[in-house]
């Protein structure tokens, strides 16, 4: 193709696009539906054949037109079902009203945005007229203002401990500085007695902020713990029947408290799960309820005695006993 003809055939393209706006409506995102969830709102809609992204506005309820925020991009080439649009929203309030809308966009082209939704967000976790279920973290009393400190995560860890029965708090180890390693051991009615125990069923541990820096992990688990040992719904209360969660809401607390990757003597923590020369990482390795419960994944798996003879020979090594 010579370049005259190229700019003659680009011309023509380039007319295509430009007569789009006629159609615009037909451009228009349809089907605008929000779903409200623990923490985050679920916004879905009809696909736009074609469209290249589409920009996610969020405003609250009841804001004049265009005074809101693009709030995110959907991209449909970074999902697997790229038929059934949906993103979920976070970053607000729990408990804020909100209206959102969507709109396409051909390349950098944006289309017309939908008709809105609007609704109102769950409220937190837990029913404040529930004692216990009213206990609230720094991070949830301040609206996200602050990150929970370490004396506030030791007051709220003791007192989901006094208040519920599901749930057990055991000490772990200590870090570096000397800052207690908390771990949740939840089940229901109650967690299992023993670490022996709770190797008889299967168990999820959760391991939070191996980063200091990175605390929304160490937030999140705090409330989940909450959510484990005040829930009733039932798919939640037949896990908790038949397994153990343990959850370490700070492995690293020191790094938590100088907002650092690292533990405070610089090291890495999830590069030291082979050599453990870490305080936090060897606690880890060495709490019994997790020995345990590793030992009855070997059991599973069928190495029988042979599992229980390495899991006793090393309970007596860690503990001496
Ligand atoms: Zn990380």
């Amino acid at each position: 193709m010579t370049f005259k003809r190229r700019l003659a055939a680009t011309i023509v393209a380039a007319g295509m696009v430009l007569s789009l706006p006629a159609a615009a409506h037909a451009q228009q995102v349809t089907g605008l539906e929000v779903r409200q969830d623990d923490g985050f709102a679920t916004l879905s809609w009809n696909p736009v054949p074609g469209a290249t992204d589409y920009q996610i506005e969020r405003a609250p309820a009841g804001a004049p037109e265009g005074t809101g925020t693009v709030v995110g991009v959907w991209r449909p080439n970074r999902q697997v079902d790229q038929d059934e649009p949906a993103f979920a929203d976070a970053g607000f309030n729990p408990g804020d009203e909100l209206q959102w809308r969507v709109r396409a966009r051909f390349g950098t082209a944006p289309q017309p945005y939908s008709a809105p939704v609007t609704g109102r967000t769950n409220p937190e976790y837990g029913d404040p007229a529930t004692p216990g279920g009213n206990l609230r973290t720094q991070w949830e009393e301040t609206n996200a203002a602050s990150y929970t400190s370490d004396a506030n995560e030791y007051a709220y860890t003791k007192a989901l401990d006094e208040a519920s029965d599901r749930v057990r708090v055991v000490e772990i180890g200590r870090t570096v500085l000397g800052r207690p390693i908390n771990m949740f051991v939840i089940g229901h009615p109650a967690p299992k007695p023993t670490a022996q125990a709770v190797s008889g069923n299967p168990a999820a541990l959760l391991n939070c902020n191996v980063h200091g820096n990175e605390p929304s992990s160490r937030e999140g688990c705090l409330i989940m713990a909450r959510e484990l040992a005040f829930s009733n719904d039932a798919r939640t209360l037949d896990l908790l029947r038949t397994m153990n969660v343990l959850i370490v809401p700070a492995i690293n607390g020191d790094g938590r408290a100088a907002n650092s990757r690292g533990n405070s003597t610089g090291q890495d923590l999830n590069r030291d799960h082979s050599l453990i020369r870490q305080p936090e990482t060897f606690a880890l390795a060495a709490d019994r309820e997790m020995l345990w419960a590793i030992l009855n994944v070997v059991l599973s798996v069928g190495l029988g005695l042979v599992g229980v003879w390495i899991g006793t020979r090393l309970a007596e090594r860690i503990y001496g006993a």
